[in-house]
């Protein structure tokens, strides 16, 4: 009986072995990465994509597209069971439906398999029959990559380091009160330590929402059915010069490396040392609107972020990835249809600036690096329009929650991007001479012709930079 099931074992893992090295051989895979902060545009984007890789009329600057050799693309069941599947179609009908408006947004992590045929075009064409390639979409909250540099902190440092930062923001106001008067050497009572993170979730979601992104820990934003959990159930302490055992401190910290343990490692384990190509999503206009702290915060946590892609920084990391690394990664502006086409070489060498940092500081491991600004969905017109004497590009488009259409003027970006980079560093408060805005359009009603996908501003040349080469 154990003998056949020791015999039964080895034929299953001999198989297992031999449809992973056929799959591997005869229909690759790759795995793309799509990430960003919260509301970057993560799955508008991922909707975009696949709707636009299916119909692919709007998709010229994908050689793949343009020149046949794509002959069908589908969605097929994905290879993890266990990792919730991307909601493509619900998006997509919120996006394209009769009534258009923006679908719900990333809450975790989510998969979708979109297979392609693909027939090789020119002297290759007439020796080989088409084969598939399957493109595994993995979208996943930026918020989670930030975890990453908890992994090398103690719950002081981290402590430390959160309050610190903390103490001049107004949205803190309410977690400082709640601090006022605890001690962290005092015992743990479990209702005060759902109110100290109530309190610090608040100033969190107060912070993000004021346009930070240094949120640690990216669960709290995002807790998914961790919600409630113990291992989200912690704060920072200002440190006390003792820490009995029973005491808050001591339950904060042992939380605290649970989280670390039990929520960052693993998804590091089971999901992102697996990425083959990435897009980073970046709402560079947001930020700008936000004023010069959040576009200089911005920098700070894209740089943070960025850390996961430079594997030699973190011992857990390099372990993991055993010298795999992402090829591609794509830095993306989004919401690009905010600004007339004639800012979005603007836009892009804004972002491309506001990377410069990290990306001098990693060489992202000889990964293959672009910035871009481009819109998943385009909700807007263009026009030209005479105002108080001087001609205004602007664009137009129906302004989100009313039947309304209006033309904006988003304000005009520098060609230097230093002229808004330098005055974010340096700490300044608001823009001198310069007003930038941004305003919600809604999503216009499609009328797609048979084989087009939904409009879009460079999302064929964001797809040829992250798969183009591999088709
Ligand atoms: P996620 O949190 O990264 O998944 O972000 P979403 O994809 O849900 O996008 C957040 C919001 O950004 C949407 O609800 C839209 O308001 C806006 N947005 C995203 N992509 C675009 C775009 O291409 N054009 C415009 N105008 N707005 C966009």
């Amino acid at each position: 009986m154990i003998l056949q099931d020791i015999a039964d074992g080895v034929t299953r893992g001999v198989e297992t072995t031999l449809a992973t090295v056929s799959e591997a051989f005869f229909e690759p895979a790759i795995r793309l990465g799509v990430t960003g902060l919260s509301r970057a545009g993560k799955t508008v984007f991922i909707t975009s994509l696949v709707a636009n890789l299916i119909n692919r009329g709007r998709m010229p600057q994908l050689v793949a597209s343009a020149n046949g050799s794509i002959r069908t693309a589908y969605l097929q069941p994905q290879p993890d069971d266990t990792v919730p599947r991307f909601d493509y179609e619900t998006h997509l009908a919120a996006l394209t439906g009769p009534d258009p408006h923006w679908p719900d947004s990333t809450r975790s992590v989510s998969e979708l398999r979109l297979s392609l045929r693909v027939q090789p075009s020119g002297l290759l064409s007439g020796l080989t029959g088409p084969r598939t390639v399957h493109l595994d979409i993995v979208d996943y909250p930026g918020e989670w990559l930030l975890d990453l540099g908890l992994l090398d902190k103690s719950y002081a440092d981290w402590s430390a380091e959160t309050l610190r930062r903390a103490e001049p923001r107004p949205q803190a106001a309410a977690f400082r009160a709640a601090l006022d008067g605890i001690s962290g050497d005092a015992g743990l009572d479990e209702p005060l330590a759902k109110a100290l993170t109530a309190a610090f979730t608040g100033y969190l979601t107060g912070a993000r929402a004021a346009g930070f992104s240094d949120c640690t820990p990216g669960r709290f934003l995002l807790p998914g059915d961790l919600a409630g959990s113990p291992v989200l159930t912690f704060a920072p302490l200002p440190q006390p010069s003792r820490t009995p055992r029973g005491s808050i401190w001591r339950e904060f910290e042992r939380r605290f490396e649970a989280y670390k343990r039990s929520v960052v490692k693993p998804f590091f384990r089971d999901h992102f040392s697996r990425i083959d190509r990435q897009v980073v999503l970046v709402d560079v206009l947001g930020a700008i609107h936000a004023g010069p702290p959040a576009v200089e915060d911005l920098r700070v946590a894209m740089a943070d972020i960025l850390g996961a892609f430079r594997p030699g920084r973190n011992a857990f990391l390099s372990q993991l990835l055993l010298g795999k690394r992402v090829e591609r990664i794509l830095f993306a502006a989004t919401k690009a249809d905010h600004l007339h086409h004639g800012q979005h070489a603007r836009l892009a060498a804004i972002t491309e600036a506001l990377l410069a940092d990290a990306k001098s500081r990693a060489d992202f491991s000889g990964a293959v690096t672009q910035a871009m600004a481009i819109a998943a969905l385009r909700a807007t017109t263009e026009d030209t329009i005479s105002h108080e004497g001087r001609m205004l590009d602007v664009v137009r488009g129906r302004i989100e929650g009313s039947d309304k259409r209006a033309a904006f003027y988003p304000g005009e970006l520098p060609e230097d991007p230093a002229k808004l980079l330098s005055p974010a560093r340096q700490g300044a408060e608001t823009w001198l001479g310069a007003d930038y805005s941004v305003m919600n359009f809604a999503p216009h009603p499609l009328d797609l012709k048979p084989g087009e996908g939904p409009p879009h501003i460079r999302l064929d040349r964001a797809a040829q930079f992250l798969i183009g080469d591999r088709l």
